[in-house]
């Protein structure tokens, strides 16, 4: 069976194109239902994805490529992730550390929670890699390399526009022990 280009649509988040597919999607990030399906299936053994390291920051990426709409939850999302994207790309820490880098702002307590982070307009994921093109090869040894250079490519993406902010942010909430 081929695909015809009209059984695709673009996500409205990542841009990416997908099958069409009628289903339900995250609570707040923004995407087709077809992309939130691919992503879902990730970790399914059918999709035949080797383990890479970068696999750890799948969820980061993803997040990151579909911030939706401002609101508490979505500044602080698109924030954390964000943070580790830059703290893997930019200052060496390894991926399975994506863990430790997630949840350390948390250790904040909740009274900051909300003053922390502000919304940072996303960037335009026009030509960018998505999860389409992820799942687009046709071998495991094809797909998975796919996984760091869509991560890289999705921080590409905001680090032009604001990597200072979420360097600042990183200092402030993942290494400063005085807050
Ligand atoms: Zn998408």
């Amino acid at each position: 069976m081929s695909i015809q280009s009209a059984d695709l649509e673009p996500c409205t988040g990542c841009g990416g194109l997908f099958l069409h597919l009628d289903g339900p999607t995250h609570r707040y990030m923004e995407s087709s239902a077809s992309c939130w399906a691919t992503f879902g299936a990730m970790n399914d053994p059918s999709r035949s994805i080797e383990y890479v390291p970068f696999s750890a920051l799948t969820v980061d990426a993803y997040a990151a490529q579909h911030p939706g709409q401002p609101s508490h939850q979505t500044v602080n999302s698109v924030a954390i992730h964000l943070m580790v994207l830059f703290g893997v790309l930019e200052r060496g820490y390894e991926p399975e550390q994506a863990l430790w880098l997630r949840t350390r702002p948390g250790r904040l307590g909740k009274t900051l929670k909300h003053d922390r982070f502000h919304w940072l307009t996303p960037p335009s994921f026009t030509s960018r890699l998505t999860l389409a093109d992820v799942v687009a090869g046709r071998t495991p040894r094809e797909r998975s390399p796919m996984i760091q250079a869509w991560t890289e490519d999705v921080w590409a993406a905001w680090a032009a526009p604001h990597s200072v902010q979420v360097e600042a942010w990183f200092e402030r909430y993942i290494l400063s022990e005085r807050l």
